[in-house]
């Protein structure tokens, strides 16, 4: 006898309810780490699309919550994150089984990053300038002049997998810190957690403020990020898909943000505490089986000590313990989904093929119990020359690629030779050729003797083509307002008003 069990629902989340889509289809969504269908999730139409972004619009267009004070706004974003806390363990939940990622990571990090970022803005608003008062002009005359920073108004937020919670959290924060209104489009192979988030927010802030339309980014992105009434569209994902976003945003002139792919140098110098670089290093590419934009994962190492670092980077990697990502005692979870796991595979034969040579891993994985899962041995290429594939392309998956040097401004030359600048690391006992190698790296964030460090309070972002604008930080809070600029006259008389003589050359008043 075989006994079936309903899968659980959820649907879109628009105006401030649960929605199901305009042709009442669904699609599965799967736990990476055993294949098997875990939640029904309604797929999003184009109509579904429309109610939402119409639902956005008349909540930004409704006086109350795009002008409220900002103290009042600040309350409002302490509520959140204290929802947020209250239902941590549902979302740390959701999170780990549909994205594969760990518990351990995502309980010991994500989470509480989450609620700090509310947190955070909420402190931020209290300081923001949201008006600022310029000093008098010298020329054309008296005047009382304000710089205000407006809402930009419905806000389109496309999302990646691999972290779906904190990802949306850093255009969603933001977004309503600043008096704006947001449609989220989760990734389809991870919705679950974030339609739980919006219904979570949504209890605090008004209908139709957050909502959220799951469905294939293929069938409803371009509607979204063409809709007249989104005015600004905030991606994270890859650098192809953000290519066609930023094109379709072009027809509306629309405000976009772009947070893309990384290939990013992580640096080892001759002098670097290997007891800390080598753990480091690794903590650097296999954190979420390498599913990390910012992942390290082209490691450049002096040749003086090279068959050194390669040994004991192979020893360390046995370490590493791969499996449930459910179970707390796992570091390594699994890759996303099975075509995801061919993809990695797939750049392992690309590396061996053009003559990179492996040093651990190389294959996917079994673990015991899990047999149907996707899981890759962490992978370690040496001798990998920075024009290989594997050096160039971002893999998105647990593959390190090791290329010797011999003199620093080469390392350097090779960090830079590529069309991605998200991040990049450096590894030394001297600080002032730290900051040396990181002035000369170019990328948005650079880590000195560590790796993952980000902030709440500081910006997030890439240089080249990994991105346009910053997420995170106060600075975030730029990207989701626009300027205005108010001139008030002090000048009563006409004949003062020195400005019109440029038109008028004789001053006369109207009868
Ligand atoms: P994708 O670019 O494939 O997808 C990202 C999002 O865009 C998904 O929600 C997807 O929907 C949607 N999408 C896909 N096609 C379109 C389209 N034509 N129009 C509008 N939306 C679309 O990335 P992945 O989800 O595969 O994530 C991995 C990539 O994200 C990696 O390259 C990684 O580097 C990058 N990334 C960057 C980060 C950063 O901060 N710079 C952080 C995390 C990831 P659907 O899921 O339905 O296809």
């Amino acid at each position: 006898m075989s006994i079936q069990v309903e899968l659980p629902t959820y649907s879109h989340f628009i105006n401030g309810e649960r929605s199901p889509a305009s042709t009442g289809e669904t699609f599965d969504v799967f736990n990476p780490a055993t294949g098997e269908a875990v939640a029904r999730v309604s797929k999003g139409t184009v109509e579904d699309v429309n109610r939402a972004v119409d639902a956005a619009h008349a909540a930004f267009e409704k006086e109350g919550w795009r002008d409220m004070p900002p103290a009042e706004r600040a309350k409002v974003l302490f509520q959140i994150a204290d929802a947020i806390a209250l239902h941590k363990t549902e979302l740390i939940y959701l999170e780990s089984l549909t994205s594969g990622g760990t518990v351990r990571r995502i309980a010991g990090n994500d989470i509480m990053m989450i609620i700090d970022l509310f947190q955070q803005m909420a402190k931020f608003v209290q300081s923001y300038p949201f008006s600022e008062t310029l000093p008098n002009p010298l020329f054309p005359g008296p005047a009382h002049n304000f710089v205000w920073r407006e809402p930009i108004g419905v806000c389109a937020a496309i999302t990646p997998w691999n972290m779906p919670l904190l990802i949306a959290s850093w255009k969603i924060a933001p977004a309503l810190a600043t008096g704006n209104t947001v449609v989220l489009k989760p990734a389809s192979h991870t919705p679950v957690s974030a339609l739980r988030l919006a219904e979570i927010i949504s209890a605090v802030v008004p209908a139709g403020v957050l909502n959220v339309v799951a469905g294939s980014g293929a069938e409803i992105g371009e509607t979204l990020v063409r809709h007249p009434k989104v005015d600004k569209v905030a991606f994270t994902g890859s650098t192809e898909v953000g290519r066609g976003i930023m094109k379709q945003a072009a027809d509306t002139i629309k405000n976009i943000t772009l947070e893309l792919g990384g290939k990013s140098p992580n640096i080892l110098l001759e002098d670097a505490d290997l007891e800390i670089a080598l753990p480091g290093t690794l903590f650097g590419v296999f954190l979420h089986s390498g599913q990390l934009c910012e992942s390290g994962t082209r490691l450049f190492v002096p040749r003086s000590i090279y068959d050194t670092v390669l040994e004991q980077l192979a020893a360390l990697t046995q370490t590493l313990k791969l499996g449930n990502q459910l179970d707390e005692n796992i570091g390594v979870g699994p890759v996303i989904s099975q075509r995801q796991k061919e993809t990695v595979l797939d750049y392992i034969q690309s590396g061996i093929d053009e003559g990179a040579r492996l040093i651990c891993g190389g294959k996917e994985a079994v673990v015991e119990g899990l047999e149907n899962g996707y899981f890759i041995e962490p992978t370690i290429f040496a001798d990998v020359t920075n024009d290989m594939k594997i050096a160039r392309e971002e893999i998105f998956g647990p593959v390190l690629c090791v290329i010797p040097y011999d003199h620093i401004d080469e390392a350097i030359e090779m960090a830079n030779d590529t069309i991605y600048g998200l991040a990049g690391g450096v590894w030394t006992r001297d600080v002032n050729k730290a900051y040396e190698v990181a002035r000369k790296i170019k990328a948005g964030v650079i880590w000195i003797n560590d790796w993952h460090m980000l902030r709440n309070d500081a910006p997030f972002g890439g240089y080249k083509q990994s991105g346009i604008g910053r997420e995170m930080g106060k600075h975030s809070l730029d990207a989701y307002t626009q300027l205005k600029h108010v001139h008030t006259s002090m000048v009563p008389e006409l004949e003062r008003r020195v400005a019109y003589g440029l038109l008028m050359t004789e001053a006369k008043k109207s009868e």
